[in-house]
């Protein structure tokens, strides 16, 4: 199971302007939808909706069919895993925010989703002359490190369906590259939606939609996108 659709979704965040105008897709289950378009476009708000931090204005939004106001929240939390752009972890070790995202697993399944998102190195060793601690005065970790600790952290959780908001250009070119990798090794067999800045790094979803101004613009794979430049 897991999949999930947008009907005619319209939405605004107050009486005043529609973010969303009458959007409409489908993620089938398993499979990866990406979303491109320039900033402010209401791309962000999808995943909003999706999580039910607010509700759609019009439309609705469905997993496996069923509207997800009538699913209860905590459910919609196990359905649902989101690595986001910028994670803010708890000031505790690595292996403790990688174990947020299902607080029984055992040791072994940490250090396993750890070793997949390629930060086994740290997650209690200290490295470095790092400390053990995530924060101000602990561990410091970089901006790639700290998403492969959120990408560590879903792994372990390992949701039917997840929102990946994905890196942005402020990482150097490697750490991209192995962001990407962890990325698409969670990715692999899950219901994705996947929030991208750049047609690039998303040529291998299933389907890809162009936001523009609250609608989708256009839709197709990456190939048909580009040969319609
Ligand atoms: P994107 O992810 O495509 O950059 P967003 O979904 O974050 O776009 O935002 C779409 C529009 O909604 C933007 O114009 C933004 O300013 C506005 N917006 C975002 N969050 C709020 C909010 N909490 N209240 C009012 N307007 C918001
Ligand atoms: P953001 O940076 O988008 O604000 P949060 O700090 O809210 O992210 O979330 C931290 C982590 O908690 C995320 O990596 C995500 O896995 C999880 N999370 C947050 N909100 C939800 C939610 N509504 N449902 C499921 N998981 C969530």
């Amino acid at each position: 199971g897991g999949t999930v659709r947008f009907e005619n979704v319209r939405f605004s965040y107050d009486a005043g302007r529609e973010i969303l105008k009458g959007v409409s897709f489908e993620v089938p289950a398993g499979r990866t939808v990406a979303i491109v378009g320039p900033s402010g476009a209401g791309k962000s708000t999808l995943s909003r909706l999706l999580f039910r931090f607010y509700d759609v204005s019009s439309g609705r939004i469905t997993i496996d069919g069923q509207d997800i106001r009538e699913v209860r929240q905590e459910s919609l939390r196990a359905a649902i895993g989101m690595v986001p752009q910028d994670t803010v972890l708890f000031n505790d070790t690595v292996a403790y925010n990688i174990r947020y995202g299902r607080p029984n697993a055992s040791e072994a399944e940490v250090e396993e989703a750890a070793r997949l998102a390629q930060i086994d190195g740290f997650i209690r060793a200290t490295p470095k002359g790092y400390r053990t601690e995530v924060g101000e005065r602990g561990l410091k970790l970089s901006g790639g490190e700290k998403q492969r600790v959120a990408i560590a952290r879903t792994i372990l959780k390992a949701p039917p369906i997840l929102v990946l908001d994905e890196a942005t250009s402020a990482l150097d070119s490697h750490t991209e590259k192995e962001i990407q990798d962890a990325l698409d090794r969670v990715s692999e067999g899950r219901t994705t939606l996947v929030i991208a800045h750049r047609l690039s790094t998303v040529v291998a979803a299933d389907e890809i939609l162009v936001f523009a101004d609250g609608r989708v613009a256009e839709r197709g794979c990456h190939a048909e996108l580009l040969a319609r430049g």
